[in-house]
C-alpha cells in the first residue's frame, strides 16, 4: 500500500471519527495498553504516537510508520480514549487488510487447503473462525501479534476447513502443519483480543 493510499485511508477515517466519536462503543477498559496522552502503540506495520494539541480538532500525522495522532487539549479522557481507540482500530483493519490475505493464501496452497472469503472482524470472542463453508475471518487485533503467532492461528482456521471441531484429529493435523503449536498456543493465551 502506498503512502498515498494510507494518507486518503486516514483522510476519509477521520472525517468518520470526528463524525461518529459520540457514538462510539467502549468495548475495552482494561486493555493493560495506555491509550492516553504520550502513549507509543506498535502494531504491526505502524507506530501510534498519542500527542496534545492546543487546536480544537484531532488531527494526525503520517511519515512513514510513524503516525501521530493529536488530541485537544480540552477534550476530556474518556472521549478522548474512543478517539485513539477508534484510530487505532481502522489502523489495525487497514494492516489486516495489507498484511494476511497474501499469508492466508501461502499457506493454503503450501499445505492444500480450499477456503472460501476471507473477512476481518473486530471482535473480543475470537482470534478467528472458519464456517461450515469454510470462510475464514479473522481478528483485526491480531495485528498486535508476532508473525509466528499470527501463522499459528491462520494455519488453525484453514485446519478447520477440514476438521470443524477440536478433536483428536484435528490436533493431529495442526501438529502436521505447524509443530510449533503447543508452545505458539501457549504464547498466543498472554494475549487479549482487545485493543
Ligand atoms: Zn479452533
Amino acid at each position: 500500500m502506498s503512502r498515498k493510499q494510507v494518507e486518503k485511508f486516514l483522510e476519509e477515517n477521520r472525517e468518520w471519527i470526528l463524525k461518529n466519536r459520540k457514538d462510539m462503543k467502549v468495548y475495552e477498559e482494561d486493555t493493560g495498553v495506555g491509550l492516553g496522552i504520550g502513549a507509543e502503540i506498535k502494531t504491526k506495520l505502524h507506530v501510534l504516537r498519542i500527542v496534545e494539541t492546543e487546536e480544537p480538532k484531532p488531527s494526525y500525522r503520517l511519515e512513514q510508520e510513524k503516525i501521530t495522532l493529536f488530541i485537544p487539549k480540552k477534550v476530556d479522557f474518556s472521549k478522548e480514549e474512543k478517539i485513539v481507540q477508534q484510530f487505532l482500530l481502522e489502523i489495525y483493519t487497514m494492516e489486516c487488510r495489507r498484511y494476511l490475505p497474501q499469508r492466508i493464501r501461502n499457506y493454503a496452497e503450501k499445505f492444500g487447503f480450499r477456503y472460501g472469503r476471507v473477512t476481518f472482524r473486530n471482535n473480543i470472542s475470537n482470534w478467528g473462525s472458519c464456517s461450515f463453508d469454510n470462510n475464514i475471518s479473522l481478528n483485526i487485533k491480531l495485528m498486535k501479534l508476532p508473525d509466528e503467532i499470527i501463522d499459528y492461528v491462520i494455519l488453525h482456521e484453514l485446519c478447520h476447513t477440514v476438521e470443524k471441531n477440536h478433536s483428536a484429529a484435528f490436533w493431529k493435523l495442526v501438529g502436521k502443519v505447524c509443530p510449533a503449536y503447543p508452545t505458539l498456543r501457549a504464547r498466543l493465551r498472554k494475549y487479549n483480543t482487545r485493543i
